[in-house]
């Protein structure tokens, strides 16, 4: 399942060229991108990056100062917000404290004017897809969190919306709590075969929930792509840099031709990397690369000259699945390199101030043209 890799299949949900401005100021510019039925969708970049104004447009409670958006087929323009087949959840939950559980997700039912029994069996439903059948009477400050955000998700799908916008929804969890109901909520969202488009600013968040996400950066998507390619093939030193721990090195192209491109990096170092661009001799560009994927040796590696550095072991620090090194190059750059403990052999008791060598394959790293 992955309809964005295939040419021919129809959006659901599309934003073209859509730009929002509050007086001055623009908060979302000029932004284009397409999600797909079924798609768990993330929206992911800084606070204030626009990803909630993006995700409030969508729902209707503001409108685009330009742009368009469609929704499975209809431009959503002066459809109003309980028009539209979707539904927000927000961070706050927006719970009644007054109203039992049970009187809280059959709220929005009501108002539609559905009837009684109808009502009583959709929310018994909800309860059960929540697991809070035993918590109906309860007031939502006779909850945990985690129950008060299971109420508020059960309340946002009770009207069975076609897509399902998450502002932030497991920002008040404790982290445990928090990588649970990730997963609850990735069987919920495939078991209901919905569409959810979630904003977060947490990356592993996204990273872990997300079939695609969209980084942001002012106003702006970035890059859109699967988690895996965000973090393997990062399209801009922004993106390389703000998913994941990363190693970024600057330089000069010095050569361009047949898949590799070299560069002359910070610190003396020669960069040979593998790429289908051909940036031009004497320009600017950078490399990087993730920590786990520098080799650290005690020895020299075959050739020292290319894609390898020589300096000392600044810091060690032990994180139980894994060991993270900090090392000081000769240039005086530091960079972080990551071993995991199962893979390291045991002849191999790395100690500070140590001389060691880092080193990497052409296809380890990734050319950043800007
Ligand atoms: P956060 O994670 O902090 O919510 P965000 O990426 O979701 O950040 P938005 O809430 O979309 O960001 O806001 C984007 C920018 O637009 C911010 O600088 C914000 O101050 C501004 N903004 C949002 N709503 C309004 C408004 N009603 N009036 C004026 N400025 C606004």
């Amino acid at each position: 399942f992955a309809p964005w890799a295939d040419a021919t299949s129809k959006p659901f949900i599309s934003f073209k060229n859509v730009t929002k401005r509050f007086g001055d100021f623009t908060a979302v510019d000029d932004l284009s991108l397409n999600i797909y039925h079924r798609e768990f969708f993330a929206l992911l970049g800084a606070s204030g990056c626009g990803k909630s104004t993006l995700l409030r447009m969508l729902a209707g409670f503001e409108q685009p100062t330009a742009g368009e958006i469609v929704l499975d087929g209809t431009d959503m323009a002066g459809t109003p917000p309980y028009r539209r087949p979707v539904n927000m959840m927000f961070q706050s939950y927006a719970l009644f404290p007054h109203m039992t559980v049970e009187k809280n997700i059959a709220f929005g039912l009501r108002q539609d004017g559905m009837q009684k029994d109808e009502i009583g069996e959709r929310v018994l439903q909800m309860l059960k897809m929540v697991k809070l059948e035993k918590f109906a009477s309860r007031k939502p400050n006779q909850l945990s969190g985690g129950q008060r955000q299971r109420v508020a998700l059960a309340r946002s799908l009770a009207k069975r919306p076609k897509v399902l916008l998450l502002d932030e929804p497991l920002g008040a969890l404790d982290k445990k709590l928090r990588e649970e109901t990730q997963f609850e909520l990735m069987d919920l969202q495939q078991n209901l075969g919905l569409t959810f488009v979630v904003v977060t600013h947490d990356q592993e968040e996204a990273m872990t929930m997300a079939d695609r996400i969209a980084v942001m950066s002012h106003g702006k998507v970035i890059q859109v792509a699967t988690p895996a390619e965000i973090y393997e093939a990062p399209n801009s030193r922004f993106v390389a840099d703000f998913i994941g721990d990363v190693n970024i090195f600057d330089g000069k192209v010095t050569a361009a031709a047949a898949g590799t491109v070299e560069i002359a990096a910070d610190g003396g170092m020669m960069v040979k990397v593998a790429s289908s661009d051909t940036p031009s001799v004497g320009s600017a560009a950078g490399f990087a690369i993730r920590p786990e994927k520098l080799k650290v040796t005690r020895t020299p590696p075959a050739n020292p000259g290319v894609n390898a550095a020589s300096g000392e072991l600044w810091d060690i620090a032990y994180l139980g699945d894994m060991t993270v090194f900090h090392i000081k190059l000769k240039s005086g750059k530091v960079v972080k390199a990551s071993l995991l403990n199962a893979q390291r052999a045991v002849e191999d008791p790395f100690t500070y101030d140590q001389e060691v060598w880092i080193s990497f394959a052409e296809d380890a790293g990734v050319l950043l043209k800007d």
